[in-house]
Formats: structure tokens, C-alpha cells, sequence
């Protein structure tokens, strides 16, 4: 007799069944571990207790996981005479280990996918980085070459001062302001006198730099911040002045009339001095950007027809005339800026 109630239950036997059975008839099956039992024999056979997890089959033929403690009796020469056994049932225990087992598993695959993941990400991130770097590279190169092209379209090669295109631009964007909110705004061009004879006299490279020894004063006269100049052509510059009154831009062109004449300029020994005449003019409110332009420009002829080095206002004379078609001048002197005129209604 070797079984208990509590072992016929997890068996499904019978007492009557289990009578007179060796266990391992009844419970083992194809997947008991065969090493387990060898280890159970051998250990109850040196005369010691045993207890190992072994995988049974029930009567049903299912499997189930116990954990069996067995010790035997000796008889007086030492020979095992009875068995005692006792089964607890270790399913519960058994499919958690199982189920921990294969969570661990996945965890680890889980973590190893993970951490591939994140090597590409970051590979990708690294690309993307330098990618980024170059192409904002490229971008700025470009900027600074689209920087340096505009500077160059706006520019006068000679005397690097704002050429005619820029300051027609940037003029009549002031002109229109100025008009729009009845701010004041006046405007100075200027004409060196018998520059001719400069390139007569002393040949064209003395003129050329006449020419920019003028544009330096011009530089250094003007408030950088709101006034606009430029090399309107040839030996004519202009100046417009934005937020400026007849008052105001009269001795602006003194200043600049002072300044050019104190100028001296050493041709080979020779000391070159150069004079220049001034047209002013004040914006009025039926002007254009043209009309203001052609006001100036009368005014620089009437300048040079009285005599040169010396400043006229057009306001003055055609005071209570309409601006434009007051003006007496022709063009034979000052062809280039009275084309403008035509050239572009502003
Ligand atoms: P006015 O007092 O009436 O202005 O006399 P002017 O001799 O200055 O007048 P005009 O407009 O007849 O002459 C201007 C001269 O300026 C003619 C031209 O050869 C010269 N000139 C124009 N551009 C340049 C330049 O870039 N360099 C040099 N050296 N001379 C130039
Ligand atoms: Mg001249
Ligand atoms: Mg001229």
C-alpha cells in the first residue's frame, strides 16, 4: 500500500487500482524524465531520502508536474522493506516557471530588437545631421554669392557708391512714402565743374580719381542712416534726402559744396581743386519721383548758367507754377537726367 488519499486524487486511481503497482508503471509516461528516476532509484538504494520534481501521467493519461518526497523503511539486515512517498502538486508552479521562462525570452529578444532600433536611429540621425550641415552650407555660400551680385547690380564699379538703378529704387519707394503720410523729402544733384578739362589737363586715370576722391566726400557727408546717394552718371552725383526741408537740404549742399572745394588732389605734383554746381529741390505734393528729378536738374543748369560752384533752388523760382512744365531748361547740358523723365514715370 503506497498511496494516499491526496495522491489518489492528482492520480485518478484507485486504491484498488495502485494495489500491488510500482509508481513508475502507473505514472511515468514517454516525456518523464528518465535520468530523474535513475537519480531517485539510486539515491533510495544508498539508504537516503529523495525528493525530485518529476512530470507524471494521470490515469486520464495528462500530464501534471509533482514534487515528490519519497524515504523508505529498512528491515535489520538494511534492506528497503517499505516506501513512503508523498506527491504535492507543483502544476501552478510549474506553468508560472514556464511562463516566466518565456516572458524572459521575449524581454531579452525584445530588448536586443530594441537596441538595434535605436543604433539605426541614431545612424540615421547621424546622416541626417550631415546632410543638413552641408546642404545649410550650400545655402549660405549661395546667400552671400546672391549678397554679392545684388551689390554688384547696385553698384558703381569706379567709385563704389550706389549706382542710378539703386538710388531710382530706393528714392521713389521714399518719394512714395513721403507723399502718403505729407512727410518732407528733398533731393540735391550736383555736377563737378569743367571736369573736362581735368581729363584734358591731366589725362583720364587723374579724372578717374577726381572722381573718387569726390565720392569719398559724398561718403562722409551723408548720413548713412536715411540719406540715399549715388554716381547719378558721369561726373553728376545725387542725394536724397528723406525727412529733410529746403532748409535742411540747402545746407547739406553747402556742406558738400565746401567739403569738395577744400578738397585737394596731387596730380604728379600738380594740386587739383574741383568745384561743383548744385540743383536742389523739395518735394511737392503733386510730385513724382520724375518731376522732382527734373526740378533738381533744372535748377543744378540754372547753377552752372550763373556761373558754377554755387547752389540754386528750384522751389524758389517756380514757386506757384506747376513743377514740371514751368522749367525753362532744356536738355543740351544735362541730357541724362532729364531723360529720366520719359525713361521711367515713377
Ligand atoms: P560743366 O561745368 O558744364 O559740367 O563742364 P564739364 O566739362 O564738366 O561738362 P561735360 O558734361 O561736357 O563733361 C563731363 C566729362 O566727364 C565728359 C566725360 O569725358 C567725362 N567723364 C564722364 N565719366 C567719366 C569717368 O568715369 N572718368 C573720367 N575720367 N571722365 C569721365
Ligand atoms: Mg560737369
Ligand atoms: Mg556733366
Amino acid at each position: 500500500e503506497w498511496a494516499n488519499a491526496s495522491m489518489l486524487r492528482l492520480t485518478g486511481y484507485s486504491l484498488e487500482e495502485m494495489r500491488g503497482k510500482k509508481p513508475k508503471d502507473l505514472l511515468h509516461g514517454p516525456d518523464t524524465d528518465k535520468e530523474v528516476s535513475a537519480r531517485i532509484r539510486q539515491t533510495l538504494a544508498e539508504g537516503r531520502p529523495v525528493t525530485e520534481e518529476v512530470l507524471n501521467y494521470n490515469r486520464q493519461g495528462e500530464k501534471y508536474w509533482a514534487r515528490i518526497s519519497i524515504s523508505a523503511q529498512y528491515d535489520d539486515d538494511g534492506k528497503p522493506t517499505r516506501y513512503m512517498s508523498i506527491q504535492q502538486d507543483i502544476n501552478k508552479q510549474k506553468s508560472a516557471e514556464e511562463m516566466l521562462l518565456k516572458r524572459t525570452q521575449e524581454l531579452e529578444q525584445m530588448n536586443f530588437l530594441l537596441d538595434r532600433q535605436r543604433e539605426m536611429a541614431e545612424a540615421i540621425a547621424n546622416d541626417h545631421q550631415e546632410a543638413r550641415k552641408r546642404l545649410e552650407a550650400e545655402v549660405n555660400r549661395r546667400q552671400i554669392l546672391e549678397a554679392d551680385l545684388r551689390h554688384l547690380a547696385m553698384t558703381d564699379s569706379l567709385t563704389n557708391l550706389p549706382n542710378r538703378q539703386f538710388f531710382m529704387r530706393r528714392t521713389a519707394q521714399e518719394v512714395s512714402r513721403a507723399l502718403r503720410f505729407g512727410r518732407p523729402l528733398s533731393l540735391v544733384i550736383f555736377d563737378i565743374d569743367h571736369f573736362k578739362r581735368i581729363n584734358d589737363d591731366f589725362g583720364h586715370l587723374m579724372g578717374d580719381k577726381v572722381l573718387e576722391a569726390v565720392a569719398a566726400i559724398i561718403r562722409e557727408t551723408v548720413r548713412e542712416s536715411s540719406d540715399i546717394h549715388c554716381r547719378w552718371g558721369g561726373e553728376e552725383f545725387c542725394i536724397a534726402s528723406p525727412e529733410t526741408d529746403m532748409d535742411g537740404i540747402k545746407s547739406f549742399a553747402e556742406r558738400l559744396r565746401h567739403n569738395i572745394r577744400t578738397l585737394t588732389i596731387d596730380a604728379d605734383g600738380t594740386m587739383i581743386r574741383v568745384t561743383c554746381s548744385f540743383g536742389i529741390a523739395k518735394l511737392l505734393p503733386n510730385d513724382s519721383f520724375s518731376s522732382l528729378m527734373k526740378r533738381a536738374d533744372d535748377a543744378l543748369y540754372s547753377a552752372k548758367h550763373k556761373g558754377r560752384d554755387r547752389i540754386e533752388t528750384a522751389d524758389a523760382t517756380h514757386k506757384s507754377a506747376p513743377a514740371v512744365t514751368a522749367t525753362t531748361a532744356t536738355n543740351e547740358t544735362f541730357g541724362s537726367a532729364t531723360e529720366l523723365a520719359g525713361e521711367h514715370p515713377l
